[in-house]
């Protein structure tokens, strides 16, 4: 029985999808105004771990993740550059999706822009305003978090002696100074805007991930994650903004990694540990090694990032690799003696075991290295035979599926670049130019990079 630390009921909760095996996943996505940080790609190696491990217990999945194309920083660096909000958002979106192909991270299922769904937004702003829980000001919208009871259930804060009708313009602001915050932000000079039925002006950051969600996942769906300083305000706002909008229960699994602390501190610009994962590789630490350590400390622990860090990492793997390149060389196709598979068996038992108890990586990693040494210690006393060593092997591969450090994952072949290809030509011709963005984003994530000339698209491989 999978168990998962659910933040909002507070306690370890047996899962169940709520529809027979299909999962049903959103996951925060990058606000692309910049190179992701380590700590970010904490949160999205988690959530790929996640997907894997779900995937590994015979789940399907359905994963939404968004892009968010539009807020208060994006508008402000674009215009700094001189550059449009689309080229500079595309950027930077590359730029992550790229990053994401190095670390391994499988690409979500779909990956909605903010921009492509302002019409939703503005629809379930419109659902807010005939509910009775917003109102105008100056042009913008506010929701009226007095009239949200529930409100501060998530993030477990009591919200009821707050000032009804105190407003907050900035999507970003913590407890202290919780208020009513914005739906819809009223145009301002010089600033990107959407003309729409409720006015000229652009959504906050907080109902786009609301809007998107229920659009691809239902307004009730299965496990929401994001980076623990999204618990407040952005989690507890969309919970307000779906609820009242539709009265059903929002999401039914929260999930929230901890933060990440380079050499004990906390990540900054100005202590000079603050690390892309570009600075990363600049430095030749290899993406394998990178990942590994942003796994391996359990998700709702703070995560120490250490060079040495990096190093056992690095040692782990190679410890896997080799042992994978040892039970190749021995290997045959006969059985594995009963005696052995029981053991593999335990072994496939005990890594589950762990994982299936809120994901406890640990626990998981130290059966797995558990069984690599007794298994080195049998081959070393000529106890092993090639039945056994397949077995062994197959396990680690298996391992390998949930965390994905090994080198050696099977490539996207040509024949579906083109499928995909073509689909995003027909999505051109009939207009739809959202669909043509997520397939080539889709490629983006598997490392094929589209370029449009005027004899037609043309493609490569870019090698992580
Ligand atoms: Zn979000």
């Amino acid at each position: 029985m999978l168990k998962l630390y659910n933040t909002l009921t507070n306690s370890k909760d047996e899962f169940q999808p709520l529809e027979d095996n299909l999962v049903r996943l959103y996951t925060c996505g990058p606000t692309v105004y910049d190179y992701a940080h380590i700590g970010n790609f904490r949160t999205f190696v988690f959530q790929d771990f996640l997907r894997r491990y779900l995937k590994y217990r015979g789940y399907r999945l359905l994963h939404v993740m968004n892009i968010t194309d539009v807020d208060d920083r994006i508008i402000q660096l674009s215009r700094e550059q001189g550059v449009s909000l689309k080229e500079f958002t595309t950027r930077y979106t590359e730029a992550f999706l790229e990053d994401s192909r190095t670390l391994s991270i499988t690409p979500p299922d779909i990956m909605p822009r903010a921009t492509d769904h302002i019409a939703e937004m503005v629809n379930l702003i419109k659902r807010l305003e005939a509910k009775g829980v917003t109102y105008r000001k100056d042009g913008s919208i506010y929701f009226s978090i007095s009239r949200f009871p529930a409100y501060g259930r998530l993030s477990k804060t009591d919200f009821s002696g707050i000032q009804a009708g105190a407003r907050v313009d900035t999507d970003k602001y913590d407890k202290d100074n919780a208020r009513d915050f914005v739906l819809w932000k009223a145009r301002k000079e010089g600033e990107d805007f959407w003309e729409t039925e409720i006015g000229a002006g652009r959504p906050g950051w907080h109902i786009e991930c609301s809007a998107m969600s229920m659009k691809y996942l239902g307004e009730t769906f299965d496990i929401h994650c994001g980076g623990v300083d999204l618990v407040f305000p952005h989690h507890e706002n969309e919970i307000a903004q779906s609820e009242a909008a539709t009265g059903k229960p929002f999401v039914r699994f929260w999930l929230h990694p901890e933060f990440l602390i380079v050499d004990g501190e906390k990540m900054s610009k100005s202590l000079g540990n603050f690390f892309t994962l570009r600075d990363l590789l600049a430095k030749k630490y290899s993406p394998q090694a990178i990942r590994y350590l942003l796994l391996s400390v359990h998700y709702r622990k703070q995560l120490n990032f250490t060079t040495d860090g990096l190093h056992q990492a690095d040692a782990s793997i190679r410890r896997l690799e080799d042992f994978v390149t040892r039970m190749k060389e021995k290997a045959d196709d006969s059985n594995a003696s009963p005696a052995f598979a029981v053991e593999v068996e335990k072994a496939r038992t005990d890594f589950r075991e762990a994982l299936d108890d809120d994901l406890n990586i640990s626990a998981a990693l130290a059966a797995v290295f558990e069984f690599v040494r007794s298994t080195y210690q049998k081959s070393d006393q000529n106890a092993l035979s090639g039945g056994d060593a397949r077995a062994a092997m197959e396990y680690i591969r298996e391992v390998d599926s949930v965390i994905g450090v090994m080198k050696g994952e099977p490539e996207i072949v040509d024949e579906e670049i083109a499928k995909r290809i073509q689909d995003r030509q027909a999505a051109r011709a009939r207009r739809d130019f959202a669909e043509a963005d997520r397939i080539r984003d889709w490629l983006m994530s598997c490392g094929i990079q589209l370029e449009d000339t005027r004899e037609g698209v043309r493609w490569k491989r870019i090698r992580p």
